[in-house]
């Protein structure tokens, strides 16, 4: 759940499918999250599927900045759980996504400025309860001027967006599109004590993509697995 209107793009920044929600004053504009229609879809799906756990859940973009917007829409207390998502930075003229910025400024600027505004959105909003895909703005990292990304480089600011989050008593999302071993362990060494995984899939292909390898890591790492499939993934204190 992102709000329209709230972020600027250019139709090559996006899929095919997507470029027509560019307006012609170069903001995002779409349909906003169908409260009614995802609620019936899930009372359809429990009906259908009486034998599986379905669990309602939202991810929401910016909410340090949007929750007034969000919860005119939809009342966030109906869901089970919410992520917590940043998409968008504004970096100069107006918030976009790292897709975007990453063709207006230099890589690691735009790195920077991303995880500079993780402990913004967590001491700004008490909505959501998973801090999602903190590597998003490397997903359109420019390797080949930029040199392949060295989480190193960025070492004191992730571990430090980590720690805002793990101070906050917050889960981190071990999104599993991407594997980086960096994220579980930094997570573990500063504080962290719960993740939850993702496939972060728009297909139903994708559903639970790579979890097998997700485990292991978080395994690796400390993290153990709830009473019942639905529950974080937590690390014991250490004695
Ligand atoms: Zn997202």
């Amino acid at each position: 759940m992102d709000i329209p209107g709230t972020w600027r793009a250019e139709p090559g920044d996006l899929m095919p499918h997507q470029r027509h929600y560019v307006q012609p004053d170069g903001l995002m504009e779409f349909e906003p999250f169908d409260v009614d229609g995802y609620f019936d879809d899930i009372d359809r799906m429990r009906r259908e599927f009486p034998e599986l756990g379905i669990f309602t859940g939202v991810e929401f973009g910016q909410p340090h900045l949007f929750e007034a917007e969000a919860r005119a829409l939809v009342d966030l207390d109906r869901f089970d759980r919410i992520n917590g998502s940043l998409h968008t930075l504004d970096m100069g003229g107006g918030r976009a996504e790292p897709s975007r910025l990453l063709q207006e400024h230099p890589a690691a600027d735009v790195m920077t400025a991303y995880l500079a505004e993780i402990p913004v959105m967590v001491a700004g909003s008490d909505a959501f309860d998973v801090f999602t895909h903190i590597d998003y703005a490397l997903r359109h990292w420019p390797a080949e001027e930029a040199g392949p990304f060295d989480p190193r480089r960025f070492e004191g600011l992730i571990r430090h967006a980590m720690r805002a989050i793990a101070d906050s008593g917050r889960a981190l999302e071990l999104n599993t599109r991407r594997l980086w071993s960096w994220v579980p362990q930094w997570w573990a060494e500063e504080g962290g004590r719960a993740i939850s995984f993702a496939s972060d899939a728009h297909t139903p292909d994708a559903l639970a993509a790579n979890f097998p390898e997700a485990v292991i890591l978080a395994e690796t790492f400390g993290f153990r697995a709830g009473a019942t499939p639905a529950d974080l993934w937590r690390r014991p204190r250490l004695r």
